[in-house]
Parts: structure tokens; sequence; C-alpha cells
């Protein structure tokens, strides 16, 4: 590793978020207001429970409101929608999350698509999604806007830069895509039938890993000086990319953990606060 490494900070970039938002929980708070982001989890993937509380956690740490909804696993998707529909009429509930991946039996996608957009935080819904890609959604997808927000924190420019996505997903690969194109970068978005993805990750000055495989992205696919983003969070705590390999020939590169995962998490508390000011 040499001097001129940019390792991207994720906590530093999360802090400076919830260090701006603090101000506005106690705004909220003398207005009678305490933003709450309801969280709904079906089933018992361990780690899926893990993200959960690691988001209620947040949520406390800065004096917002969490209510957890644990279903189980048997759940059908009439009782999911109806839990989802309770929550869009409680006017105290500012966001809703519904845990990604439910149990197979469920039709996540009516799941997503019951989400009020109003309390959409988390950017699932088909319109949220939409609205997005035009460039004026309220609430894009959380780990895209992380993407974006980590870029921006450290004065990456994005405009003229060619983008090159590894993977399209609709929460993760699609939109972040779209949110590069927004900010005048080419895109090239890859996906499991790309052709010789070496070489095409290779023309990259920005590469955003979103594959969930693990050590996928390889050092020597990544062009000397590109900076690499790696959305990847796989068992062990372990990324999308091989980074160290990668770090010897990326100009900056996002660690895994505390690279993209708690600037995901600044950035639901963020919606979630926004949700709440927007109702007051
Ligand atoms: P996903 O829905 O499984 O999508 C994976 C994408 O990778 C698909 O588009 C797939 O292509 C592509 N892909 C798979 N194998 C490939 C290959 N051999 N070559 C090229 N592309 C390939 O995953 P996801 O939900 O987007 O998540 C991706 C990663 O991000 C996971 O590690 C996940 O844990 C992580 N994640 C992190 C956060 C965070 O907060 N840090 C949040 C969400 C997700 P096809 O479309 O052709 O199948």
């Amino acid at each position: 590793m040499t001097e001129s490494k940019l390792i991207l900070d994720g906590a530093r970039v999360a802090q400076a978020i919830k260090d701006e938002l603090a101000g506005r929980v106690h705004k909220l708070s003398e207005r009678g207001v305490t933003p709450c982001l309801a969280t709904i989890l079906v089933g018992d993937d361990p780690a899926s429970e893990t993200y959960v509380r690691m988001k209620g956690n947040a949520c406390r740490r800065l004096g917002i409101a969490s209510r957890k909804v644990e279903l189980g696993a048997e759940t059908t998707t009439e009782e999911l929608l109806a839990v989802i529909r309770g929550l869009n009429e409680d006017p105290t509930v500012h966001g809703i999350l519904l845990q990604h991946p439910v149990p197979n039996h469920i039709d996540e996608r009516a799941a997503f698509e019951a989400i009020d957009l109003a309390k959409d935080v988390d950017g699932v819904t088909t319109l949220g999604f939409a609205q997005n890609a035009f460039g004026f959604a309220a609430y894009p997808s959380c780990t895209p806007a992380a993407i974006v927000a980590i870029l921006d924190h450290y004065r990456i420019p994005i405009e003229g830069k060619h983008a090159v996505v590894v993977g399209r997903s609709p929460i993760l690969g699609k939109p972040v895509s779209l949110m590069l194109l927004n900010r005048n970068a080419t895109v090239t978005i890859c996906h499991s039938k790309t052709r010789d993805l070496d070489r095409v990750v290779g023309t990259g000055d920005l590469v955003v890993a979103a594959v969930g495989k693990p050590k996928f992205i390889q050092g020597g696919w990544i062009k000397e000086g590109a900076v690499v983003l790696d959305a990847g969070y796989n068992p062990g705590n372990v990324g999308d990319v091989d980074y160290e390999a990668c770090l010897a020939r990326a100009s900056a590169i996002t660690p895994v953990p505390a690279g993209v995962g708690p600037v995901t998490i600044a950035t639901l508390l963020k919606h979630t606060v926004e949700a709440a000011e927007r109702r007051v």
C-alpha cells in the first residue's frame, strides 16, 4: 500500500450524516414529533435479524423511534400486506422498511408495492424507483444513495467518468446506475450474462461491485487509479471485491466492513427524519 491510496471511510461519512441529523431530530422533538421507522422482519434468517437489529440500534442512538414487527416464517402474502397497510395508516410511523429477502412463498414485489410512497424510505416501490430514475425521488434506495454520498463526501468527481456497475438488482445495481447516470457519468451495467467482464471492469474509472459473491472482483481487472466501491456484504464480513488486490490498483476504495454499510444505515435514518419533517 502506498501513501496515495485513499480508504473511503464509511464510518466517517455516516457520522457526518448523523451529526447533521441530530439537530433536525431535536427540532422535531420540540414540536412533539419523534421520527419513527417501522422495520418488518419475516422469518428467522440470522443475517436479516442482525441487519434489523443494527438499524434499530442506530435509530435509538439518534433519538429516532423504531418499531420492530417480527412475523413468523409461515406468514402469508395477505397477512404481510395487512401489516403493511396498518403501518401505512398509522400517523406515528414515518418510514417502513421490509427487510429483504422474505421467505420464498411470499410475493415480495406485492409487499414492496403495498408500502405507501410517502413512507417508502428505502426506495423499493416501483414509483419510488421510477422517480429515482428521473432524478427526483424523495427517497432513493439507501445503498445506492450511500455510494453517491461517499463519492460526494470525498469530493470524487462523477461527471464525465465511466462508471462500471457489476450487478443489476432493483434495490442496488439498477438504481445506483441511474443515480450515476443522472450525475453525468457514462454508465455500463454488467450482469451474469456479460461477456469479458474483466475487460469491461477494466474500463471503469468508477467500479461499483453489487454482485453478492465474496471477493468476486479481481485486482487484475481494475484500471490503475480507478475508484472502487464495494456494496457487497457476505458472511464473514467479506465484500464483493478482493480488497487487498484491488487496493493495489485503485486510487480509492471502500473497505468491508466500515465502507458502504454504515452509510446505508445513516441514509435510512436521514430518509426517516425527512419523512417526519414532511409530515409536520
Ligand atoms: P442480487 O439481487 O443477488 O443481485 C446480484 C447481481 O449480480 C445480479 O444482477 C446478477 O446478475 C449479478 N451477478 C451474479 N453473478 C454474476 C457474475 N458471475 N458476473 C456478473 N454479474 C453477476 O444481489 P443484491 O441484493 O443486489 O446485493 C448485492 C450485494 O450487495 C450482496 O453482497 C449484498 O449483501 C450487498 N448489499 C449490501 C447492502 C449494504 O447496505 N451494504 C445492501 C444491499 C445489498 P443477473 O441479474 O444476471 O442475475
